[in-house]
């Protein structure tokens, strides 16, 4: 299994893009700006999208991909796969025909080139051999993270969260965990912002991460644009035991 970052900034600049992680050729972790430094043969490869949540960091290229790829994606739709409170959030507040046309209608009102595709926390997608799990976790919206398995191998990703012990309660039942991306958001001077938002900073993640039973490489993702440094220091102070690196547009892991 690779994945590759396109994206695991908290924001936007000449070097940030938002969350989006592309799993071997074909599978989206979540599609924040990062799906723009894909070229439009590599976009044309992704055929599923695993969205973590509805807020607009982790959803902004769906929309801009379906009328990209319109023509590709004609007869073969492009899957997208999330929480039945993240499809309705979708269908109502983004493909609407007012902030962008309903492209799970286009070209056909059965047979359109998005497929929303509703999967409650707990359930495992299998594709190609690779395992697909959503785990319930603590955000602002009903959001999850994901669990992905492949030949032995095992990668997970926290998606936008704070403090809960759902998430770490099940990466502790799995046999191994090789690559872990969990977020923090906020440096420790934003803590009581962090808990208003649903997210986590260092000292929240520093409660957190001891939960877990698998010493893995661990990456945070989601850093404030300006305040990386600030927040790595912090994290790397309050958890000298682990093996802790900032999560880096480009990054590539192969599992
Ligand atoms: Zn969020
Ligand atoms: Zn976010």
């Amino acid at each position: 299994m690779k994945v590759r970052v396109l994206g695991c900034s908290g924001g936007i600049n000449q070097n940030a893009a938002t969350t989006s992680f592309l799993v071997d050729d074909d599978i989206l972790i979540d599609a924040g700006t990062g799906v723009c430094n894909l070229s439009l043969e590599e976009m044309r490869g992704i055929k599923h999208i695993f969205v973590t949540h509805s807020h607009l960091d982790h959803i902004a290229s769906i929309p801009l991909l379906a009328d990209t790829l319109f023509d590709d994606l004609t007869g073969q739709p492009l899957i997208v796969h999330a929480l039945p409170e993240t499809i309705e959030a979708l269908q109502a507040h983004i493909f609407n025909w007012v902030i962008w046309p309903d492209f799970t209608a286009l070209p056909d009102r059965d047979a359109g080139v998005l497929k929303l595709e509703a999967m409650e926390a707990g359930a495992v997608v299998e594709l190609s051999g690779r395992q697909i799990e959503m785990i319930r976790v603590n955000h602002a919206v009903l959001g999850v993270g994901y669990c992905i398995r492949a030949n032995g191998k095992a990668f997970a990703f926290s998606g936008d969260t704070t403090s809960n012990d759902n998430f770490w309660d099940r990466l502790n039942k799995l046999d191994s965990l090789d690559l872990l991306f969990v977020e923090s958001a906020f440096a420790d001077r934003d803590l009581a912002l962090a808990k208003l938002a649903f997210h986590y900073c260092p000292a929240l993640l520093a409660q957190d991460l001891p939960k877990l039973k698998h010493k893995t490489k661990v990456c945070i993702s989601h850093l404030k644009p300006g305040c990386e440094q600030e927040i790595m220091a912090q994290c790397k102070a309050a958890l000298p035991d682990w093996d802790i690196q900032q999560l880096k547009n480009g990054d590539v892991f192969q599992l």
